[in-house]
């Protein structure tokens, strides 16, 4: 289940006015609601991000992490795919209620990433080391787990600082907070969840990947080829995962003792190459 850190951490941003009030609002909220209830596990969790402040910071965040990652994709034909892909996966999550976005943007690295309030992000770098639909479903099902968890949030929130992550999202107008706002992006991007978190990305994820109807198989694959991969050039991201062997390891143990008698779910190869591989720019 998600970290549920006590610590309530202060950005690094200067001292002025505006993050003083950060601070005040940012204390009270504490004191009104510092506990949620993770919707996974129905335990309560420590957490200092409301839903209405998560969907905030993903929208004043989204656009920057788009621009930084490359872009979106200039293919909407390809943009769609992938949300239909995200949509049918976020439907059968415990927070089904939130609006999701899906969105693949055009850097080469092999990435994936998710932002509070339901913004999921995967690169093509990534997309086009994908065989079929089941595998991208599970790359998509892992992050709308760590969204659905609070990962996001609460990672942001013991990362990054709640008050610098608000300061720098409502106060774009000029070029300082600007500045501000690019860094605090690029935070985002290498955003690191703990093994746990991951491990319940994983597994959550694989569950709600089978119940939109998808093999659980594709998730495994995925993390057959970052191991391979990772073993002709290291990816940045996976150092603060479990290691991809491990993964695979407990992965298939979870398909062999859970849905080793599941029939007709969808591995989508003709798919995925049609609507996604063979749309990507080169
Ligand atoms: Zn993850």
């Amino acid at each position: 289940m998600a970290v549920t850190s006590k610590k309530f951490q202060i950005g690094g941003a200067k001292m002025c006015k505006k993050t003083v009030l950060f601070r005040i609002a940012g204390f009270l909220f504490f004191l009104v609601s510092g506990c949620a209830v993770n919707p996974i596990t129905g335990e309560e969790q420590f957490m200092l991000i409301p839903e209405s402040q998560e969907l905030e910071i993903g929208q004043a965040y989204a656009p920057e992490i788009e621009k930084q990652m490359g872009g979106r994709i200039p293919n909407e034909a390809v943009q769609a795919y992938i949300d239909s892909v995200g949509q049918r996966v976020a439907r059968v999550s415990h927070r089904p209620d939130i609006q999701y976005h899906f969105m693949a943007l055009g850097h080469k690295t092999i990435n994936a990433f998710a932002l509070p309030g339901g913004y999921i992000f995967i690169t093509k770098g990534m997309l086009e080391k994908l065989n079929n639909e089941s595998e991208l479903a599970g790359v998509l099902a892992h992050e709308t787990t760590h969204v659905v968890a609070r990962h996001a949030a609460e990672a942001m929130s013991r990362q990054i600082g709640i008050q610098l992550l608000l300061a720098a999202a409502v106060s774009s107008t000029n070029s300082a907070a600007a500045a501000q706002a690019a860094d605090v992006a690029q935070q985002i991007i290498g955003l690191q969840f703990s093994k746990e978190n991951e491990r319940e990305a994983d597994l959550v994820g694989m569950q709600y990947m089978v119940d939109a109807g998808y093999d659980p198989r594709g998730m495994v694959e995925t993390m057959q080829m970052l191991e391979r991969e990772n073993e002709a050039a290291p990816i940045d991201f996976l150092s603060s995962h479990p290691s991809p062997q491990n993964r695979i390891t407990y992965l298939t143990g979870r398909i062999e003792s859970r849905y080793s008698n599941a029939k007709g779910l969808k591995v989508g190869s003709e798919e995925y190459r049609r609507a996604a591989l063979d749309r990507l720019p080169k």
